[in-house]
């Protein structure tokens, strides 16, 4: 995807004295005494602001928190605790800019957090009247915020289209990159790994993955549908009977093209859903009435872990078992590792799938682990996303012009 980058407009000297507006994500959870209780997207966020005060930009900073109510600022909506951990992590003070959208004063050099702007009202809604109100505030438009990029609101879309120059910062061309060298142009075969609990939720990922990789690997719930899709009995295990037709869908579409969805020849089941449950190694065709799958089994996983250490490409969204019990998560963990040990190029998201890349310790052998939940899962159905469509059009227009 081409888009104008910030560090090329830096490179290029058009950065120093200009107003630079940087959209971040600077959404972080925070305890009920409004605590910062994990900093991780604060510290991601810097680079990018550092990079714009040592080229000289008066910097303004704008971030949404949690979901407040538009045009109604409350004390719990404030970017305020954010201000203060920047300001400690940059050695800085981090002033902090309320009803900013008329204007602000910032000069070069100068650093300012501009408050919630998701209390601006018009911001959800992309409104083009607010849009071209922040447009005014700055020379230069960055959006480093990959979490919102699959939203079209005000900071993530309108002022991209109205604001002098638009482009993208160094955390959303990080993302554009390695989803670019993943699924544009992949090193094959590409295998997808979509494991979770249900297929519901994933159906769309899978219909798309179905027509561009080479090995499409189910787990967890989802597994169970397609394995029922297979003839398979799987006791009381979580799955969607009513999407068999769809898993069988898939599974027709991968053949058709020579591809292939592996169904599980193993499985770990138990008697109930507990941490302490008793686990059983069973063959896939023998899962009783009463079984619950929840992993697979350990042919199944060397199986698979052959596959992925063949890859050229790998995209893994979703834990195979339930890997929050350990008697239920080597399937999870055997997939994590193999991925460490490929060396295919891989791409890695998901809430729970960051977790288990966690707790195994793998986050340095992923080659990248992107950090925009729903904005990853809706790359992954093949959708373009607003913030990239705007950002590559300008950057179309700025090459025509
Ligand atoms: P992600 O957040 O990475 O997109 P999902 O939310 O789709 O992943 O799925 C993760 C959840 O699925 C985990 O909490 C895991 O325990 C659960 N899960 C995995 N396998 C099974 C299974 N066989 N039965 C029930 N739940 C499962
Ligand atoms: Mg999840």
């Amino acid at each position: 995807m081409n888009v104008i980058r910030f560090t090329d407009l830096i490179a290029q000297g058009k950065v120093a004295g200009q107003r630079v507006f940087i959209r971040a994500d600077l959404n972080v959870p925070q305890d009920d005494a409004g605590q910062i209780t994990e900093d991780t997207r604060i510290r991601a966020s810097i680079p990018c602001i550092e990079q714009a005060l040592k080229a000289g930009a008066a910097v303004m900073v704008t971030s949404h928190l949690g979901r407040p109510t538009e045009g109604e600022f409350k004390p719990e909506d404030s970017l305020a605790p954010v201000a203060k951990r920047m300001g400690e992590l940059m050695g800085r003070e981090v002033k902090l800019v309320a009803n900013w959208v008329d204007g602000v004063a910032v000069a070069p050099g100068e650093l300012v957090l501009l408050e919630n702007c998701r209390v601006n009202k018009g911001e959800k809604k992309n409104n083009e009247e607010l849009a071209k109100k922040m447009a005014a505030l700055c020379d230069i438009f960055v959006n480093d915020a990959f979490g919102t990029a699959h939203r079209a609101e005000g900071t993530t879309y309108g002022i991209a289209q109205f604001a002098k120059i638009a482009c993208a910062g160094p955390l959303l061309a990080a993302e554009i990159d390695a989803i670019s060298k993943a699924l544009s142009a992949p090193k094959r075969p590409l295998v997808a790994i979509v494991a979770g609990s249900k297929v519901s939720t994933k159906l769309t990922i899978l219909k798309a993955l179905s027509e561009k990789v080479d090995g499409l690997i189910v787990g967890g719930g989802i597994a169970n549908t397609f394995m029922l899709a297979a003839g398979l009995k799987i006791g009381k295990s979580l799955a969607e009977p009513d999407l068999v037709a769809e898993a069988q869908a898939v599974i027709d579409a991968m053949k058709a093209r020579g591809a292939a969805v592996p169904i599980p020849v193993d499985v770990v089941v138990a008697k109930r859903f507990a941490a302490d449950a008793e686990a059983t190694v069973k063959d896939a065709a023998d899962v009783a009435e009463d079984d619950l799958i929840l992993d697979i089994g350990p042919k199944t996983a060397a199986l698979l872990a052959e596959q992925l250490k063949a890859a050229g490409t790998i995209v893994w969204n979703g834990p195979v078992g339930v890997f929050e019990f350990d008697a239920f998560a080597h399937g999870t963990e055997t997939i994590a590792r193999a991925i460490a040990a490929s060396s295919a190029f891989s791409i890695a998201g998901g809430g729970d799938t960051l977790a288990a890349i966690a707790k195994y310790g793998i986050e340095k052998d992923v080659g990248y682990i992107s950090t925009g939940g729903g904005a990853f899962l809706e790359i992954l159905e093949g959708k373009t996303l607003p913030a990239f469509e705007i950002l590559s059009r300008r950057a179309q227009d700025a090459q025509a012009s």
